[in-house]
């Protein structure tokens, strides 16, 4: 449910978050991807690598405060998630902190990982409390096929950067895997991206599917067993499938 104001939607119950405000920082389909899962349906239409204030941080500061202050019923977490990419906004640092001045909430942050190479980037996700990031593929076609980045982004710039932020995050560190039948549902692609993480602090390991509609149509879902056999190369992470 979309509240009033743009920026902000739900709150909605969530599985893994308990009861979460969603905070939306990023005009529809600005992302440095345009994956073949998309659940925003159409293409990206800002790919870019490029950070900019897009909703500005004033803006959202005070419509997160007029919900907050609204709001009777306590919440489990304030979630940036969306319309793409929450760290191509450059004032998310400024944003987070702004939210801890007025809230004690959990802040948890989505990323897609295209921009954890950058050290300013780390830095604004440092203030989070959580943070889930996504990698589905270690292989660089299944990358560039799933994925589609932007040009020039590269799947060792993706690399190089979950690295670095996960030796150097302090919060709570979870990982989503998009499967996606016959593109990257192999044990080998699994046990690939498994031996790249394991020396990381990652409390949460979730296995997604594309189950409704996306950008490119006719994508084959994984069945639950096969997902479950997935699950297991990843032991002894705690591993769920969502
Ligand atoms: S990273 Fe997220 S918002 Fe961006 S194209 Fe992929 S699924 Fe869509």
């Amino acid at each position: 449910m979309r509240n009033k104001i743009s920026v902000i939607y739900g709150p909605v119950r969530s599985r893994r978050l308990g009861y979460s405000l969603g905070i939306d920082i990023i005009p529809l389909k600005t992302c440095s991807f345009d994956c073949i899962f998309c659940e925003l349906v159409r293409k990206t239409d800002l790919l870019t690598l490029k950070r900019e204030p897009h909703i500005p941080k004033d803006i959202v500061l005070s419509e997160i405060k007029r919900v907050l202050d609204n709001m009777s019923t306590s919440l489990d977490s304030i979630t940036f998630s969306g319309s793409g990419e929450p760290t191509l906004n450059s004032e998310l640092e400024e944003i987070i902190k702004g939210i801890k001045t007025i809230s004690s909430i959990p802040i948890t942050v989505f990323t897609n990982s295209s921009l954890l190479f950058q050290p300013e980037v780390r830095r604004a996700l440092s203030y989070a409390d959580r943070v889930k990031f996504t990698l589905s593929a270690l292989t660089p076609e299944l990358f560039y096929r799933i994925n589609r980045p932007v040009n020039g982004l590269t799947l060792e710039m993706v690399l190089s950067g979950i690295n670095d932020f996960c030796n150097e995050y302090k919060g709570e560190l979870w990982m989503e895997i998009m499967i996606i039948e016959e593109i990257n549902n192999s044990l080998t692609e699994m046990s690939k991206i498994k031996k790249f993480i394991e020396k990381f602090p990652i409390a949460q390991i979730h296995l997604n599917r594309p189950v409704r509609a996306s950008t490119e149509p006719g994508l084959k879902i994984i069945n639950e067993d096969e997902l479950r056999d997935l699950a297991e190369v990843f032991h002894p992470f705690k591993v769920s499938i969502v």
